[in-house]
């Protein structure tokens, strides 16, 4: 069975083949990303058409995010092999040319106008620094402050620059468009600030019939500063630590991941961490000491889901990364749960509180029984991931009869997510649940197992029902 903490993979060059992508989700994958930032819209289906092909063979559902650019300001296309020399002089202008030692380009307009003399223009996630000296016709130059190599669309950050740009752009837009019609079930939107910017995309995709979840990603001093009401607003949140590290002091990154990963527990939205997780394995064959110790604290500090970038989408090892980050998961999970999760009480929105306290008993419960798995039938998701917050120590198997929601329900800890339909007596459904579970060894026979079965099975004076059930 997949490892309890969500592996999202991104797709890149190195893996967009469902021959690629089969093995990634048998080592763990639940969650398939695509960044707009690279590839085409055609390439992107293409991707999709390989992910449905992987879909038809699995006995439980993967989602995929899609990842808005935002107002990420990119170079342009760089000639191969082109490095930046420490106190070098180099220009950059708004502009599509192919860039090289001694020019780069950008399509970010707005920044040629609100960059000074004297601002830090980082690339690369802040590999590489220069510094703005003046501007002129042929764009500003700058002086190298920290050189290395560059390559086409790396990322670009002015930690010292206001800049006049919108937070969902004209592309943003388009890219939407697509994945409403793609039918994704995910949304990540890049450089969050505020509420209001997940607040008009949600009402957006509401305005076109879409139920994609939308995930903020956390990577700017002001979306810290609102976490809150960025996390009330937002289905699940990203913690974007590469930008982040650039944008504000690289030592505060790993206070904001406690402080974001704790919020995110007691609001009840699953929490993504992000950035450099496997960075060394983009070209080794196995992790270094440090990113191991990095992934186990991830886990410890209730991180629901963790992301691997390059390493899975240009990186020469994809499966043994998947395959390391699971393994560290899994081990640290094993341990967590041997030593009993501590069960806060979660701070949820009135009209959860029921659904809320149920999760708790059943925590409880489970403290004192032991049971196998626990089937939970749900139709909005809202139990199944008030369960997942509560970091029981056996599989969560999920049942809904909305593919969509099962999908989606893929990021959440602990979780196996089944599409599948309630209808029939009390009777009929255990037996299928019975069927399901033993066929996939998820429970065996003489198991317990804790089920939560649907309404429609229910007498009608009954609202909710937990079940514990021998399989026969
Ligand atoms: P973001 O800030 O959104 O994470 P990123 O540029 O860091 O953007 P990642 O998705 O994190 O992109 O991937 C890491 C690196 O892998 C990228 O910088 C890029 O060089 C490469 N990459 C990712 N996806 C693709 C792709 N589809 N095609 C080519 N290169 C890709
Ligand atoms: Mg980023
Ligand atoms: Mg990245």
């Amino acid at each position: 069975m997949q490892t309890k903490t969500s592996i999202v993979a991104t797709l890149g060059p190195a893996s967009s083949t469902a021959a690629i992508m089969e093995p990634l989700v048998r080592q763990g994958v639940s969650v398939f990303r695509l960044n707009f930032s690279h590839g085409t819209f055609q390439t992107h289906a293409q991707t999709l058409e390989q992910i449905s092909r992987v879909r038809g063979v699995l006995p439980y559902e993967i989602a995929v995010m899609g990842d808005l650019c935002g107002p990420k300001i990119r170079l342009g296309q760089v000639e191969p092999n082109t490095v930046l020399a420490a106190d070098a002089v180099v220009t950059l202008s708004v502009g599509d040319g192919v860039g090289n030692a001694a020019h780069l380009t950008t399509d970010c307009v707005a920044l040629a106008g609100d960059v000074r003399a004297g601002h830090r223009i980082l690339i690369d996630d802040g590999q590489i620094v220069l510094s703005a000296l003046e501007k002129s016709a042929a764009g500003i130059r700058c002086k190298v402050l920290v050189g290395g190599p560059v390559s086409s669309r790396k990322g670009i950050n002015l930690p010292d620059t206001l800049l006049s740009i919108q937070p969902i752009t004209e592309k943003d837009w388009q890219c939407v468009d697509w994945a409403i019609e793609n039918k994704l079930d995910y949304l990540a939107l890049s450089f969050v600030q505020k509420a209001d910017e997940i607040r008009r995309l949600k009402e957006y995709l509401a305005s076109r019939g879409s139920r994609i979840r939308v995930v903020a990603k956390i990577e700017k001093p002001l979306a810290v500063e609102n976490i809150e009401s960025i996390i009330h607003a937002s289905d699940a949140i990203l913690i974007a630590r590469g930008d982040m590290g650039v944008e504000m002091d690289l030592a505060q990154v790993p206070l904001v991941q406690k402080k974001i990963t704790a919020l995110c527990r007691r609001f009840a939205r699953p929490a993504i961490v992000a950035t450099q997780v496997l960075q060394s394995m983009i070209e080794n064959p196995s992790p270094t000491r440090a990113e191991a110790t990095d992934i186990a604290n991830a886990v410890m500090d209730n991180a629901d889901a963790i992301m691997l970038s390059g390493e899975t989408a240009v990186g020469k090892h994809p499966l043994a990364a998947v395959a390391a980050l699971s393994h560290i998961c899994t081990t640290t999970e094993r341990f967590l749960d041997a030593s009993g999760h501590p069960r806060s009480r979660m701070d949820t929105a009135p009209e959860l509180a029921a659904k809320a306290a149920i999760a708790r008993a059943v925590g409880d419960m489970l403290d004192e029984v032991k049971v196998a798995c626990i089937v939970v039938s749900t139709q909005t998701g809202q139990l199944a991931g008030l369960l997942s917050k509560v970091r029981v120590d056996v599989p969560i198997v999920s049942l809904s009869a909305d593919t969509g929601l099962a999908r989606q329900l893929a990021l959440c800890y602990g979780m196996v997510s089944v599409g599948y339909p309630a209808a029939g007596s009390y009777e009929q459904w255990i037996d299928g649940v019975e069927t399901l579970l033993r066929k996939n060894r998820w429970a065996q026979k003489g198991d317990t197992v804790l089920l939560i079965p649907p309404l429609a099975v229910l007498s009608k004076k009954t609202r909710s029902a937990l079940v514990l059930h021998t399989v026969e």
